[in-house]
């Protein structure tokens, strides 16, 4: 009898928690899309949004890529706290025009120049909302006809399936294909209502079984302080996460250091002092922390750090000094997985970045991740289901 009503008592509360962690959601949800802009309805509906020929380090070498941004309908999940793809997106792309899309980006150019394809549409590639399985299907057979070896795409985990991971195999032939999923976190606190994403674990590791079963490659994108995490908490979590992919046997991992770009929540919390962008150094920490254990060899999305080419962003910190040679160090050791180069690094700025972790903790340590999002959500005045009324 006791044990019974101590089972329901423990039920109501884990109910209780799980009401509160949706409310949080969906409030977050709210706000970012009251704020959200739109600037891409005048783009073509048939050309790429992006595209780009060149090297990178992919699995273990330099490969020459092709390049293709997909302009889509856009992101069909749309909730995560930084991210500004929902609003980098066009009505009324039709398959047909995603197909052009993908056929104008070799224009004057051929597939078979290439070893690898990397084809991101902002979005969700297995996601048949965003992508329909026709063009999908193109895809698959344009590459297993060539001399291209990889293609890699990007999606959320709950959108692959066997069948559609059959329908790749039927088109690719034997070539490989390689998912980059947007874990972020390990932490599901974090991930569900900090990130505010709707990947789960359990969806991530069912999808990494069926890629792993197909001897296709499973990525994990993680990020590097998420909103609503102090820096030390984001390097402790960032290692947690890393050691969570070694031990589901993921080798691929994508660390993404986050940019506080326009349109978003984010930048919201960044504007009103509740968010500050990380600093690198947190990054050469993460990376000499995981050299140590095996399983997961992270990469790093340097993209995201490089304020040249994010313009209206705020990247991840570092002074003018010492900026670019941090980051040329990280590509460097990506390259070699030389320690030293990282360890070698110095500059006087690291002395202001620890200063200014021990100033977060001190601002926020005291308050959990829960009090802390219940805080910016008060100052914002969400209603649940509504816009965001500002009252400060
Ligand atoms: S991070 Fe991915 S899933 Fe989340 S809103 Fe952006 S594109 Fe969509
Ligand atoms: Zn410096």
């Amino acid at each position: 009898m006791w044990v019974k009503a101590g089972c329901r008592a423990a039920c109501y509360k884990s109910r209780a928690l799980l009401s509160q962690r949706m409310q949080l959601r969906s409030r977050l949800s709210a706000y970012s899309r009251g704020i959200r802009r739109n600037d891409f309805q005048d783009l073509p509906v048939d050309r790429a949004m992006g595209v780009k020929s060149d090297q990178i380090l992919f699995d273990g070498r330099l490969r020459k890529r092709k390049r293709i941004i997909l302009l889509t309908g856009g992101c069909s999940i749309a909730t995560c706290t930084m991210c500004p793809f929902p609003g980098e997106s066009r009505r009324g792309v039709r398959s047909e025009d995603l197909i052009r899309q993908f056929e104008g980006a070799f224009e004057g150019d051929c597939i078979d120049n290439y070893e690898l394809i990397t084809l991101f549409c902002n979005g969700n590639f297995f996601s048949d909302r965003e992508l329909g399985p026709q063009v999908r299907a193109h895809i698959f057979e344009r590459i297993g006809g060539s001399q291209a070896a990889i293609l890699a795409v990007e999606s959320l985990p709950q959108f692959l399936s066997e069948s559609k991971i059959a329908a790749a195999r039927r088109g690719l032939g034997f070539k490989k294909l390689a998912v980059f999923m947007g874990l972020q976190s390990a932490d599901d606190f974090v991930r569900e209502v900090a990130i505010n994403t709707t990947c789960s674990r359990l969806a991530f590791e069912r999808a990494v079984a069926i890629l792993h079963a197909n001897e296709y490659l499973a990525v994990a994108f993680l990020m590097v302080k998420p909103p609503f995490l102090t820096e030390a908490e984001a390097i402790e979590d960032a290692v947690a996460s890393l050691g969570y992919l070694s031990r589901l046997g993921v080798t691929h991992s994508t660390l993404c250091p986050t940019r506080v770009a326009p349109g978003t929540l984010l930048s919201e919390m960044h504007a009103r002092g509740h968010y500050q962008p990380g600093w690198i150094w947190s990054v050469v920490e993460i990376l000499t922390r995981n050299a140590d254990t095996l399983g997961s060899v992270p990469m790093v999305n340097t993209t995201e750090l490089k304020d040249w080419i994010n313009p209206g962003s705020c990247c991840a910190r570092a002074c003018p000094d010492c900026k670019e040679s941090t980051i040329l160090a990280i590509e460097k050791f990506l390259f070699s997985r030389d320690l030293d180069v990282l360890k070698s690094l110095h500059c006087s700025c690291y002395t202001d970045y620890q200063r200014q972790m021990q100033q977060e903790t001190r601002r926020w340590g005291s308050l959990s991740v829960h009090e802390r999002v219940e805080l910016f959500l008060k100052l914002i005045q969400v209603i649940p289901g509504g816009i965001g009324l500002e009252i400060v």
